[in-house]
């Protein structure tokens, strides 16, 4: 490398990942950068992956999209959180919605309280905002004041991720992003630094850069391929590794919820969008055939298919660095954890953003590089514990899921469970993805109950405590009943 400047960013491939990343550097980075993309409509793109968690409004915003375009050219619905039919047992559900549950009282959180009164206080998701509002098909973007006894809605969205892209490829070509068609040949590198310095296409053309993304999906062409990065394999402890997808005719009442429903030896998500219904079976090939998956999928649909079942494979796991000499990874190509908690276009986001965080100036400091890897790897680390618990703790009969029960899990996971169990209390840390809330929400849905609280909820006596808990789920009514409901504030949205 020489000490010019940073300046032509070269992007490998244009899904989701490719085309996210066009547009926020479009956008976001100043004048005297180059972006270019290359993709292959002769190869495409895995074009699944529909829904999201709230954090993409963020990056919505950063690009300044407006709310009612995105979903008319996307065909998005809102969604407030998952519900998991039959995880813990067959014919029972949970959610796990966005946004707070409760209101904390002080220095500790809600659930405590809880804790201490759920002999009489109900369920825990009476208290939640969201889950309320998902359950009554209802919906709002109305920000109440800061001092409202209650905030608002916490909303992420479904979309046709097809649709997405081509969004974002408008938005970044406007914006002076170069597209080119055509296939990657091979990866040009430094003699001795083996760094890259230009992508050959099958069709002749050289296109050169000082940094290249590597968008190309399973195939990790530059940072797998051609640099030799490896590929921690986790299904030991994530053992699902075959997916099908199918859209269906959508229904009427379009539901602001994914639905995620546990399967023999896997799982189904529904995911209802404005003009149909994308539906998915996640399952592991070592319990179930592909003809058993596709009959399974295809017999819980909610009307019509519309194509036959498209089949997916995947190795869930994670690649060792995802950012390697002059070479950063983003979307498939640095890993890949099944849909169950809606991450994997969260990871692109997050991965824009810490590139944007890091982006050299001149020449890329090694120390620069591995704390990027170190929190990169952070981040899919605590998202896999995540994914892990809503297998592990079950109840549910059959050789799949007691396979789930018996595996040993990681160290931070053991930990956290037995935290929780123990005291109440979870432990996360700071840059973790998931909220307390959210772990809280998936330990007490999987059948892990704590056997004691934190003392301080000892503080109000019970007749507070129980006036409190009502109030709540009193303001909690009253507000969902004034919403409108999820179809009604989507028509409003087509009209604006
Ligand atoms: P791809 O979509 O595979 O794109 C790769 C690009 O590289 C394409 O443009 C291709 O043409 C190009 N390319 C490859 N090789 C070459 C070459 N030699 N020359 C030129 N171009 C090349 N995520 C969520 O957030 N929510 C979900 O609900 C969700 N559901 C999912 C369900 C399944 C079953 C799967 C498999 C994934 C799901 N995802 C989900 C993940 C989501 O689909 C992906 O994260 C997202 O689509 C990003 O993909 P990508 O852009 O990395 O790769």
């Amino acid at each position: 490398m020489n000490d010019a400047p940073i300046r032509q960013i070269v992007i490998a491939g244009g899904g989701t990942a490719g085309w996210m990343a066009a547009a926020a550097f479009a956008t976001l980075l100043p004048p005297a950068y180059r972006i270019s993309l290359v993709e292959s409509e002769e190869i495409g793109t895995v074009g699944v992956g529909e829904a999201t968690i709230p954090m993409i409004r963020l990056f919505n915003q950063a690009l300044k999209l407006d709310e009612a375009d995105f979903m008319a050219a996307t065909q998005g619905s809102y969604k407030l959180g998952i519900v998991f039919d039959g995880w813990r047992v067959p014919g029972e559900r949970y959610i796990h919605a966005f946004g707070p549950v409760g209101r904390d009282l002080g220095l500790i959180p809600f659930h405590h309280y809880w804790l201490r009164a759920k002999a009489t206080a109900g369920d825990l998701w009476d208290y939640s905002l969201n889950a309320a509002a998902a359950y009554a098909g209802r919906m709002s973007l109305d920000t109440p004041p800061a001092n409202a006894a209650l905030p608002g809605i916490s909303s992420a969205f479904h979309f046709d991720a097809g649709l997405y892209a081509a969004m974002l490829r408008r938005h970044a070509e406007a914006r002076g992003v170069t597209r080119h068609e055509g296939r990657i040949a091979r990866l040009e590198q430094h003699s001795e630094s083996g760094y890259a310095t230009a992508l050959h296409l099958q069709n002749g053309m050289r296109i050169p850069g000082d940094l290249f993304i590597d968008c190309t999906g399973f195939r990790a062409l530059l940072i797998g391929e051609t640099l030799g990065i490896g590929y921690q394999d986790w299904r030991h402890w994530l053992p699902c590794d075959r997916a099908l997808a199918v859209p269906c005719e959508g229904v009427a009442a379009i539901t602001p919820y994914t639905r995620a429903t546990a399967r023999d030896a896997g799982w189904q998500w529904r995911i209802p969008l404005q003009h149909r219904t994308g539906n998915g079976h996640v399952y592991c090939s070592d319990h179930l055939s592909d003809d058993e998956a596709a009959a399974t999928l295809l017999a819980n649909l909610d009307g019509k298919a519309l194509a036959d079942p498209k089949p997916l494979r995947f190795t869930t796991g994670m690649r060792n660095h995802q950012w390697s000499h002059n070479v950063i990874s983003l979307g498939l190509s640095s890993g890949f954890m099944e849909p169950l908690e809606s991450t994997s276009i969260h990871l692109i986001q997050s991965g824009i953003s810490r590139l944007l965080a890091f982006l050299p100036n001149q020449a890329i400091a090694p120390a620069a590089r591995t704390e990027f890897n170190r929190q990169s790897a952070f981040e899919f680390e605590r998202i896999r514990d995540f994914l892990i618990l809503h297998y592990h703790a079950n109840e549910r009969p059959g050789p799949f899921w007691a396979a789930c029960r018996a595996m040993r899990i990681p160290d931070s996971l053991a930990a956290k469970i037995e935290r929780f169990r123990a005291t109440g209390g979870i432990s996360r840390e700071a840059d973790e993805l998931f909220t307390e809330v959210g772990w809280l929400q998936v330990l007490l849905g999987q059948g892990i109950m704590p056997t004691d609280h934190h003392p301080m909820a000892d503080a109000l006596n019970d007749a507070e405590l129980a006036d409190y808990l009502a109030t709540l789920k009193r303001l909690i009514a009253q507000r969902v009943a004034a919403y409108p409901a999820h179809n009604a504030l989507l028509a409003t949205l087509r009209r604006a």
